[in-house]
């Protein structure tokens, strides 16, 4: 039954598969000898299947998880070099006709404050956003034909796009909205959207409908189809996730990887990225209600194994998560963070006053953006607001050759000192300004192609002077 190129959600997540492959992993987790090899495999950087990846995830043994950490390490900064992509989710309505038990905005919870933004108000959410220096946004809303449909998160695409206050623009806009048709996703794909992001929640079919009582997402198949039908819609760029804390990490894990084995294997291109997110306390959510939470351990090692799984799939950790745990996962493979957030509507204009919660969950990383970007210089990281590759059309497999000839230190590194001389020049408080560009003049030294170094030099400086929104 299970084949990873059918289109069908229960056969490309065959769950007699996941079944399969946890026995398997539970058998092989003291085989040291299999367990060499799918190290060494990983090492050769050609990833790992969900099989393979699940032992190491099953193993406990600490020199084995040792090396896994050092060698996601070592691929973090192969193919994506000390560049951390900056983001900001912007959410436009918590209207939602769902039941997701899980979630704040939940049909049933009558006392959360429902808010949309109307056009004008995006707009004046977006002037904030850039404001703080983000060029990158995702967006969220609700699942409601009636009070947001397609048309409207179209429109405010328009609006987000439009907006080009003092020095600032959103140059990419990622949406995260309920499955839906591949007509409405042909029409996401002319608004011109970065990726489409949607969490599966859980892999796990049972539990999927029993947390999904009621609503259109009830239905599992739709949902996990999502990415078949964006892909039929042209989108190439896709993005998944899991939202850890419903089900057993373990059938999660395999069922992600399957998920971007079948992404591969039906279309030719795995997911662009891959989300992390843990269940966290919202407005009448109490996140103990969840037996499978996991710890931090176990949040880490699940990172690191899906960073030498999926190599050139980019990693993404909200704000979900504390500074501190923000710091230990980073250099285990994250590639894109959110930063400055704001989970409720409307909230970059106006902080909302305690008693009219309309946030979808609490923030547990509640730094500015600034505070943030300087942070991530402080641990040698370079803050990246690049939008580049889908501007150049560098989407789906374009972008993975790149990353795959590991081209991306004579293309991404130029275009993150870039965007980040122009924060520095527009938003940044002083002394993020003086440690960015000391930053920028070191990590200048090492771009290989001796043309490309002169140019990005000679755009820097122009940065200086004013000019804006230079790309490799
Ligand atoms: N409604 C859309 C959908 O159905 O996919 C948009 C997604 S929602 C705005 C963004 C994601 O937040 C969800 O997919 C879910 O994984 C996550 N989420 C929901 N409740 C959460 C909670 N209490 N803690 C952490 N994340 C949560």
């Amino acid at each position: 039954m299970y084949d990873a190129k059918s289109l069908k959600a229960e056969e490309f997540i065959a769950d007699e598969e996941v079944k399969a492959t946890l026995a398997y992993a539970d058998a092989n987790k003291e085989n040291w000898e299999l367990i060499d090899q799918i190290i060494a495999k990983a090492k050769e950087r050609k990833g790992l299947n969900h099989r393979e990846a699940s032992v190491l995830l099953a193993c406990e043994n600490k020199e084995k998880i040792d090396q896994v950490y050092e060698l996601a390490q070592q691929i973090k900064k192969d193919y994506y070099g000390n560049r951390i992509v900056l983001f900001a989710p912007l959410y436009l309505s918590n209207y939602c006709v769902n039941g997701c038990v899980y979630c704040p905005y939940h049909a049933k919870n009558k006392h959360i404050a429902r808010k949309k933004l109307t056009q004008e108000e995006i707009r004046a959410e977006v002037i904030a956003l850039q404001d703080m220096g983000h060029k990158r946004l995702a967006i969220e809303a609700g699942e409601d034909p009636v009070n947001n449909p397609l048309e409207y998160i179209l429109d405010s695409i328009k609006t987000i796009y439009s907006i080009k206050h003092k020095n600032g623009a959103i140059r990419r806009v990622n949406v995260n909205i309920a499955a839906t048709t591949v007509e409405n996703y042909r029409k996401l794909k002319e608004a011109g959207i970065g990726t489409y992001i949607l969490f599966q929640e859980t892999y796990n079919k049972e539990s999927y409908e029993q947390l999904h009582p009621t609503g259109p997402k009830h239905d599992y198949a739709y949902h996990t189809e999502a990415m078949d039908r964006a892909m039929e819609g042209g989108i190439d760029d896709v993005g998944l996730g899991v939202l850890f804390g419903l089900e057993m990490y373990r059938y999660e894990f395999a069922g992600l990887l399957m998920h971007a084995e079948h992404l591969e294997a039906a279309h030719g291109v795995g997911p662009h990225t891959i989300s992390v997110p843990r269940i966290k306390r919202a407005d009448d959510i109490d996140p103990s209600a969840f037996d499978n939470g996991i710890d931090d351990e176990i949040f880490a090692k699940i990172i690191a194994l899906i960073r030498v799984a999926v190599p050139y799939t980019g990693m993404i950790i909200s704000t979900r998560e504390s500074k501190a745990c923000r710091e230990k996962v980073i250099p285990l493979g994250i590639s894109q963070i959110s930063g400055g957030s704001r989970t409720s509507v409307g909230g970059y204009v106006e902080p909302e006053p305690e008693e009219e919660n309309s946030a979808q969950f609490d923030v547990s990383d509640q730094r500015p953006l600034d505070e943030v970007v300087h942070w991530l210089m402080d641990m040698g990281y370079i803050p990246s607001f690049c939008t580049a590759c889908y501007r150049e059309g560098r989407t789906g497999d374009r972008f993975m050759t790149l990353c795959k000839n590991m081209q991306i230190l004579n293309c991404c590194h130029p275009n993150a000192l870039m965007t980040l001389k122009e924060y520095l020049e527009d938003y940044a408080s002083p002394e993020t300004r003086e440690l960015g560009l000391k930053l920028i003049d070191q990590e200048l030294e090492k771009i290989p192609n001796p043309k490309v170094k002169t140019i990005a030099y000679n755009h820097i400086h122009e940065i200086g002077e004013g000019k804006r929104d230079f790309r490799f």
